[in-house]
């Protein structure tokens, strides 16, 4: 029996992954559950999965929690706050963390689950991007598995032998990151200029959370995925390509030294990769429907555009500058994205206020988690400034 803690598990993650939970009683317990500040989607998951410890990270909600797990009959633990988020995340009670928090307020509980020497599923990549090398290194240190959940890593993970190898020594030339296009593939930047939020979360294959649809729709998530796979698999920035691959039915691939491609391929349902990692290396029902190649009929693929979506261009940018780059690229993101989501900022402003924040602080040398989250605090800052400046 598996016990698992999972963070964001009121968000479109957590929610696939409690239906591939809810599937399997006989192999997965659930012992904590962790929210932002949705008390009332928390306390009902509650009184469905009998959890041990129920986490709401806004400690103004905590005794709207309590009242509401009280009337369901729920005697659990409660705790509010950052502090507990991260205690919960390396609490005995689970063998398993489901990292699913979005954006920088997922890193503390993603690194204590490494620390700890959970099996860590990761869903939140802004983490990765954000500090890498020190979550690759606690990883290790605490000794735990990490299975990546976010679709194209998974699909790597499953086109590699063993359970995460060096490439160079197992024969790998490339990896190679499918992206959508998102909603607005083959537009060009005068047509970009007037989208709002409701069209660039209308993501054509995919049904995910505000800040992940927008990223999709700017190329960003697809950038973020790359720094991801830099340190998920130890490849140089030079050995990850992107190509664009509209039908989302090829998850990524894996290419080595003798010509062979191995490419994991399914429907869009990130059910496939929660189940996959819950369950490794055994395979689990996952409620994914069969994919009907014939009815799909074709798999189309085609260089991305980064002239018209500069996002991608950035992170690559950021990933060879090295340093803490990509945690100033993501704390700019994060903001511009917050930012058009408000209507406070163009779809296009995205790109350009990173671009500035960029600029602004050039790369320093990655010293621990204190001096990152500082720089991401500098980041935000800057960000916001830019964003006045336009107004
Ligand atoms: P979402 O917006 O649907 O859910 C986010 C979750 O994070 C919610 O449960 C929310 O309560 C929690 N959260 C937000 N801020 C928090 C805070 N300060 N403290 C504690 N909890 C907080 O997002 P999502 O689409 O489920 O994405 C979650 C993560 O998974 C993101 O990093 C995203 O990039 C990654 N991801 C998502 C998908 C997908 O299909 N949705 C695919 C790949 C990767
Ligand atoms: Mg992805």
């Amino acid at each position: 029996m598996r016990t698992l803690a999972i963070f964001g598990a009121t968000g479109s993650i957590g929610s696939s992954t409690l239906d591939v939970v809810a599937r399997h009683p006989d192999r997965f317990h659930v012992a904590v559950l962790a929210a932002h500040r949705n008390s009332a989607k928390l306390a009902q998951l509650c009184v469905r999965f009998r959890p041990q410890v129920a986490v709401i990270a806004d400690p103004a909600k905590e005794a709207d929690l309590r009242d509401r797990l009280r009337a369901g009959g729920v005697t659990c633990e409660v705790h509010s706050g950052m502090d507990a988020l991260r205690q919960a995340a390396a609490d005995p009670s689970s063998d398993t963390v489901v990292a699913a928090i979005v954006g920088a307020a997922g890193l503390e509980s993603t690194m204590a689950a490494a620390r700890a020497g959970k099996r860590l599923l990761l869903a939140n990549k802004e983490s990765v991007v954000m500090a890498g090398e020190l979550l690759m290194q606690a990883q290790r240190e605490g000794g735990g598995e990490l299975i990546p959940i976010d679709s194209e890593h998974n699909a790597i993970f499953q086109c590699l032998p063993g359970e995460r190898p060096m490439l160079a020594e197992i024969g790998v030339r490339r990896l190679i990151l499918t992206a959508s296009g998102g909603p607005f593939r083959g537009r060009t930047r005068a047509e970009l200029v007037e989208i709002t939020p409701e069209q660039a979360c209308a993501h054509p294959n995919w049904v995910m959370g505000r800040k992940i649809s927008v990223d999709s729709a700017t190329l960003m998530n697809k950038g973020l995925e790359v720094i991801e796979a830099h340190h998920l698999f130890g490849a140089s920035p030079d050995t990850i390509d992107v190509v664009v691959h509209a039908q989302s039915l090829v998850h990524s691939l894996v290419e080595y030294v003798d010509g062979s491609v191995l490419a994991q391929l399914g429907n869009p349902d990130m059910r496939t990769a929660l189940a996959h990692a819950l369950a490794w290396p055994d395979r689990i029902e996952a409620g994914v429907a069969p994919l009907d190649l014939a009815a799909a009929a074709r798999l189309d693929f085609e260089k991305p555009d980064t002239q018209t979506f500069r996002c991608l261009a950035l992170a690559f940018q950021a990933l060879r500058a090295g340093g803490d780059a990509t945690t100033v690229l993501n704390a700019a993101n994060e903001v511009a994205v917050a930012a058009f989501l408000d209507g406070a900022l163009p779809f296009l402003g995205i790109a350009e206020i990173i671009e500035q924040v960029l600029e602004e602080l050039p790369s320093q040398v990655v010293v621990d988690i204190p001096t990152l989250v500082t720089r991401d605090r500098i980041a935000r800052d800057t960000a916001h400034r830019c964003i006045g400046l336009r107004c």
